[in-house]
């Protein structure tokens, strides 16, 4: 099996190979919603971090029973579903926090009415930028150091923590060097599949998938090129575990070059730096991170981001996409459309998904629309 092959499949189901494997050897796993929970402090105690998905949902109707008044977004919901459906029964362990109302309630949902054997809620500040902020996170992760070490009787000592940093960090570097291929004029790699790459990461243990990104390093450099397309495209927004609008827009003749989503460039744009004690080095590192749209004083850098991503990767126009009903992203959006010149390419207006590819046709006509927009120029 290629590297690639080997992704597909690591991407496109939740009770993956990686998990199978990992269960049929007595390990535990537990579960994650949100990039502002470290992966470090579970890997260092011995366990599997998985970020949870919506993937392959058999539609959300259980989960509305309870869910309608309090949750609308159909990501969270399908997570549910799929935590109803005992998708999940392989997770011994799920750590939320405060992402929007709408994920904090299906976490609350499930941890209360489904139940998991560990839970953990982590109240994340909602800014970046003070010392008051960082003292809280840094003591929601040590609450969440303390509680994984009691449960799953693990001490995680500060060399454990200082070896998961380093794991971690040498996987957000390779997947650096991969998104470096797309700098290219002719990449080598296509939107829709390095995003199948990033999913697959965030399922599959970090030892094992940082031997992957070795391997499809090397192999894909020995691929054809994609040489013939129509235009650069960036996403901006939530794109979350859903190929979709990727893969419309490269069937139309676009390339996918860059991102701004947590399923993307920003859940690994920024290494764990150390200073002093790893647990602080972590908070510190995680609350400064290119910061998503929950970050109330974090919109200057997230456009900066933007920018620089616009500049690095020769984007030729910006697809804002958001999920029906995300609040969040919503206000985040209107703020991009207005920067539209300070950016310097085209962006389009935002593009509402429904969760689960079920309206294809009008993503096509509005994404054939942005691309002639962007070949008219
Ligand atoms: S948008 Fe922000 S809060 Fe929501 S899942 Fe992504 S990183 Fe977490
Ligand atoms: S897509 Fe929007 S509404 Fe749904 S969990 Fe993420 S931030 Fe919340």
């Amino acid at each position: 099996m290629t590297a690639l092959e080997e992704i597909f499949e690591l991407s496109s189901s939740n009770r993956n190979s990686a998990v199978k494997a990992w269960k049929e050897n007595g390990g535990k796993m537990v579960g994650y919603w949100c990039s502002y929970i470290p992966c470090e402090l579970i890997h260092a105690a011995g366990l599997f971090p998985y970020k949870v998905k919506g993937l392959n949902a058999n539609g959300t109707s259980r989960a509305e029973v309870y869910l309608t008044p309090v949750c609308t977004c159909k990501w969270s919901r399908s997570i549910v579903q799929l935590a109803y459906d005992a998708e999940y029964g392989f997770l011994d362990g799920l750590v939320g926090m405060n992402q929007c109302d709408h994920s904090r309630r299906a976490h609350e949902f499930w941890v209360r009415k489904i139940g998991v054997p560990f839970d953990h809620f982590v109240a994340v500040p909602h800014k970046m930028e003070t010392e008051a902020a960082l003292e809280w996170y840094t003591k929601g992760l040590l609450d969440l150091k303390n509680h994984l070490e009691d449960h799953f009787h693990a001490p995680i000592t500060s060399d454990a923590l200082i070896r998961s940093i380093d794991l971690f960090n040498e996987n957000r570097l390779l997947l650096k060097e991969l998104q470096a291929c797309m700098k290219d004029k002719d990449p080598c790699i296509r939107g829709s599949d390095l995003h199948k790459v990033i999913i697959a990461g965030v399922s599959t243990p970090p030892e094992r998938y940082n031997n992957l990104l070795k391997r499809l390093l090397k192999e894909i450099k020995e691929r054809k090129s994609t040489t013939d397309y129509r235009a650069r495209i960036m996403i901006c927004g939530w794109c979350g575990d859903d190929t979709t609008l990727r893969t419309i827009l490269e069937d139309l003749g676009a390339l996918v070059v860059a991102d701004n989503s947590c399923f993307g460039t920003r859940d690994y744009w920024d290494l764990v730096e150390v200073e002093g004690d790893p647990l602080d080095s972590i908070a510190r590192s995680y609350l400064n991170r290119t910061p998503c749209p929950r970050m109330m004083d974090g919109f200057a850098r997230r456009l900066a981001f933007t920018k620089e991503m616009v500049e690095q990767f020769a984007v030729d126009g910006i697809i804002l996409s958001r999920i029906q009903f995300c609040d969040l992203h919503g206000i985040d959006e209107f703020n991009f459309k207005l920067r539209e010149n300070f950016l310097g390419v085209p962006v389009s207006s935002p593009l509402i998904q429904e969760y689960g590819s079920q309206d294809i046709g009008r993503l096509k006509t509005r994404c054939e629309a942005f691309i002639e927009q962007i070949e008219k120029r």
